[in-house]
C-alpha cells in the first residue's frame, strides 16, 4: 500500500497489537485497529494523510468551516461555541472523510467493488468515492434510509439494496449472497483515519477544549482521540480536549456505557429515534469510542427526540444550517452544560456531521406539529 511516510501500520486499540495494514479488525482480539503513526514525522497536520497523493481517493473533502455561534455561547456561559460544519463535505457528510481513505485503501488492495451497510450518508459517500476511483460499489441500507440518500447511491452508479426493516437488519443482510467486494464498512481502520484527519483539522483550527459529537458507531470519536494524542505528541499543540458523546435517548448503547461504568456497550434491543444516521443499536467501535470518552475526560449524554429537533431548529436560527444529527450536538451541549461540564473559559466545538438540508423533512414535521 503506497502510504505517506508518517505511517508505520495498524495497530489495535484493545490489546496493543500490530496488524498489517490490510486488516480491518484486530486478528487477535477483533479490536478496532487505528492506522499507526510516527509522531516525529508528523509536522503539520498534512503530514497524518496516511495514503500518498498518487493513492489517494479525493473530491476535496475536508478543510471545512468551523462557524462561530456567539449566541449559544451566550446562553450556556463559555467562552465560545463554534460548529465544525461537515455538512459542507463533496456529499454533504462528515462520511466523506472516512470514503475517500477506506475507499483509496481497498483500491490500493486491487479491489474491483467496495461495499458497506449504512442508514444512508455512508452508503451515499461510498458510492461517490468509488466512482471518482472507477470501481464499483454496494451499499445496504434500511428501508427507512431517507430518499436522497437512495437516489444518490443510483445516480452514482452504485448497487443499492433496501433491506426491509431497520439498520440492523441492513447489517445482518450485508454480505449474504454476495461476498465478490471488499468491505469498507463501519470501523475499518481507514474510516476511523478520516476522523483522525479531523482532529488534526481542529487543531489547526485553533484546538478547543472540548468537542461534542453526535455519535453512531463511535468511529468518529475513536479518530478524534488518536488525531489529538497525535497533535501533543508532534508539539502541534499542548493537551487533548475532552470528548462528549452525544446520542439519541431511544438509542444510546454508548452513552448508556459510560453513564454505568461499562467498557463495552449493551446493544439496544428497541431502538425508536426520529434520528435515522445515530439509530446504530450496536456501534461496531462501541468499547474503542468509550474508552477515548473517559481517557480524554469527557463525558456522554443521551437526549429525547424532542429536544434534538429543538436544538436542530433553535441551531439554525443561531448558526450554521443542522439538521436532526447535528442537532444532537446543541440538545447535546445544553444537557452537559446543566450537568456542569463546561466552565466559562472553555472554547467547544461542536461537530455537525450532515448537512440540515438533508434532514429538512424531520424539522419541517417538527415545526408543523407545533403549529407554526
Ligand atoms: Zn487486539
Amino acid at each position: 500500500m503506497q502510504t505517506t511516510p508518517a505511517v508505520s501500520g495498524l495497530s489495535c486499540t484493545v490489546c496493543g497489537e500490530s496488524a498489517a495494514l490490510d486488516a480491518q479488525r484486530c486478528p487477535d482480539c477483533g479490536g478496532v485497529l487505528v492506522v499507526e503513526y510516527d509522531a516525529g514525522a508528523v509536522e503539520s497536520a498534512d503530514d497524518a494523510v496516511p495514503l500518498d497523493e498518487a493513492a489517494a481517493v479525493s473530491l476535496h473533502e475536508g478543510e471545512t468551516p468551523l462557524v462561530p455561534v456567539p449566541d449559544l455561547a451566550e446562553e450556556l456561559a463559555v467562552a465560545s461555541v463554534a460548529v465544525k460544519n461537515e455538512g459542507r463535505n463533496p456529499t454533504g457528510s462528515l462520511a466523506d472523510r472516512k470514503f475517500a481513505l477506506a475507499v483509496g485503501a481497498a483500491v490500493q488492495q486491487g479491489a474491483e467493488r467496495v461495499g458497506t451497510p449504512s442508514t444512508g450518508n455512508g452508503a451515499q459517500s461510498a458510492a461517490a468515492y468509488a466512482a471518482r476511483a472507477g470501481i464499483d460499489s454496494k451499499g445496504v441500507v434500511p428501508s427507512r434510509c431517507p430518499f436522497l440518500n437512495k437516489a444518490m447511491v443510483n445516480v452514482h452508479g452504485g448497487d443499492m439494496y433496501v433491506v426491509e426493516g431497520r439498520y440492523p437488519d441492513a447489517v445482518d443482510a450485508f454480505g449474504e449472497g454476495d461476498d465478490e467486494f471488499v468491505s469498507v464498512g463501519p470501523g475499518h481502520p481507514f474510516r476511523v483515519a478520516g476522523a483522525t484527519l479531523l482532529a488534526l483539522e481542529l487543531v489547526t483550527d485553533g484546538a478547543p477544549d472540548a468537542v461534542v459529537h453526535p455519535t453512531g458507531h463511535g468511529e468518529t470519536l475513536v479518530g478524534l482521540r488518536q488525531g489529538f494524542e497525535l497533535a501533543v505528541e508532534a508539539g502541534l499543540t499542548d493537551s487533548v480536549p475532552r470528548l462528549y458523546a452525544v446520542q439519541p435517548e431511544d438509542c444510546a448503547p454508548i452513552a448508556t456505557a459510560i453513564d454505568s461504568g461499562e467498557a463495552d456497550p449493551t446493544p439496544v434491543e428497541y431502538p425508536d429515534t426520529i434520528v435515522g444516521p445515530l439509530e446504530v443499536t450496536d456501534p461496531a467501535a462501541g468499547s474503542a469510542a468509550v474508552a477515548a470518552v473517559e481517557a480524554t475526560g469527557g463525558d456522554a449524554v443521551a437526549v429525547p427526540d424532542k429536544e434534538i429537533l429543538q436544538g436542530a431548529v433553535d441551531g439554525c436560527e443561531m448558526g450554521p444550517e443542522v439538521g436532526a444529527t447535528g442537532g444532537t450536538a446543541v440538545a447535546g451541549i445544553r444537557a452537559l452544560a446543566d450537568d456542569g461540564a463546561f466552565d466559562e473559559d472553555d472554547d467547544v466545538v461542536l461537530v455537525n456531521p450532515v448537512a440540515g438540508s438533508k434532514e429538512a423533512d424531520l424539522l419541517r414535521s417538527h415545526l408543523m406539529s407545533q403549529g407554526m
